[in-house]
């Protein structure tokens, strides 16, 4: 089959981490048999340095017309790069709030794994790990209190700040959907995450919840409030497979869980719409402190990829591929710079790579 994938780049660390996402893909279509075109999008510094925008119309233009973006990372040093003297809506950032706008992106898509190999950046404790946890936070992203109506008045002689959290029939359903969608693809298990006993917007989130279940009869789906999801995420996170929430709880806990993992290096995410396109990329930023320098561990975007393939190109044993091969580099001892052990005598157990030797040692495992 063929598909085509719109290219952002970036700045910072993006080329070089998206140039290794992009021979991963080339091996897997090789292996196969599909092709995978791509188109370059500017976005963000490089995208202000050539036109003056973070942003522009053909950008947009050129995303909505691919099958699904794959995108590094952007922006510079905030305090030395000129591009943080321009107004806020023409820095680098503002360019991919504009894209996530354009492409209605609702659905984030954060996963939490713990590689049995990097156990030792979990700052829980082996007992609590167990055999480890494998977790999919699926965020509703464009609704909620982020997105309401706010203000700040005197009254009776004192400011007070007032924020609004509403959520539609339409907007909860539509993540729902995409959020037992997702389970069906993993280990069929939904935890809703809400704050029902307080809040009218998570008793409405619980009712449509429940009615989208129905439709999902293989998916075992439970309730739980955040207070409570938060205190398991430490307590025993191997209970997990997607949790499903709004826009500021999913704030909190996707943060919550992707830091029980270890290294930035290593987390993949997807923003969603109702179609099948998809935004993918590393959650990290462009880290203009390692940029240039061949270091950066291309991982969470080559994950990125992977996620790309399943859930916008339905190629689940493609993605199967690559996931596996992660693991076996993994297993085999080598490790980018981020992620090598701190304890002396580990690190003579493995060996340290660069983003590209990463790369090439993930594509001999396909
Ligand atoms: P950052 O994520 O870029 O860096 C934080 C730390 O993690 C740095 O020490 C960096 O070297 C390290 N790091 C990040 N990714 C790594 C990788 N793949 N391999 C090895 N180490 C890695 O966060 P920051 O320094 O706060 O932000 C830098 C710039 O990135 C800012 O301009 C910020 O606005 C932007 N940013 C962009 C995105 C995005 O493109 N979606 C997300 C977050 C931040």
């Amino acid at each position: 089959m063929t598909f085509n994938i719109g290219v952002i780049r970036g700045d910072g660390i993006g080329p070089e981490i998206v140039t290794e996402a992009i021979k991963v893909l080339d091996a897997v279509g090789k292996k196969f048999g599909h092709e995978f075109n791509y188109t370059e999008i500017l976005m963000g510094g490089c995208s202000i340095d050539a036109t003056g925008e973070p942003l522009t119309d053909e950008a947009i233009a050129a995303a909505k017309a691919s099958d699904a973006v794959l995108m590094g990372s952007i922006g510079g040093n905030t305090s030395t790069s000129p591009w943080y003297k321009l107004p806020a809506d023409k820095r680098p950032e503002a360019g991919l709030l504009k894209l996530r706008k354009s492409l209605n992106l609702f659905a984030n898509l954060r996963p939490a794994y713990l590689y049995e190999e990097l156990k030792e950046a979990c700052p829980l404790r082996e007992d609590i790990i167990g055999d480890g946890f494998d977790m999919m936070i699926m965020r509703e992203l464009t609704g909620g209190l982020y997105f309401g109506e706010r203000s700040t008045k005197e009254e009776n002689g004192q400011l007070v700040a007032r924020d609004s959290l509403t959520y539609s029939e339409t907007e909860i359903r539509r993540i729902a959907k995409r959020g037992f969608d997702i389970a069906m693809k993993r280990r069929k298990k939904v935890t809703s995450v809400d704050k029902a006993n307080v809040l009218d917007s998570s008793r409405l989130w619980r009712k449509i919840v429940e009615e989208v279940a129905l439709d999902y009869p293989e998916v075992k789906y439970e309730h739980m409030l955040v207070d409570n999801c938060a205190m398991q995420l430490v307590k025993d996170p191997g209970q997990f497979d997607v949790i499903l929430t709004e826009n500021m709880f999913g704030d909190i806990l996707s943060d919550e869980a992707s830091m029980v993992t270890g290294s930035i290096g290593m987390l993949s995410s997807a923003s969603l719409n109702d179609t099948k396109f998809g935004l993918y990329e590393p959650s990290g930023g462009s880290a203009p402190d390692i940029a240039g320098k061949g270091i950066a561990n291309p991982i969470a975007t080559i994950l990125s990829a992977a996620m790309m393939l399943r859930y916008s190109f339905d190629l689940d044993k493609e993605a199967d591929a690559i996931e596996s091969a992660v693991k076996q580099v993994l297993k085999d001892g080598y490790r980018t710079i981020d992620i090598m052990p701190q304890e002396a005598e580990k690190r003579g157990e493995v060996t340290q790579v660069g983003t590209g030797a990463m790369g090439d040692l993930i594509i001999s495992r396909i």
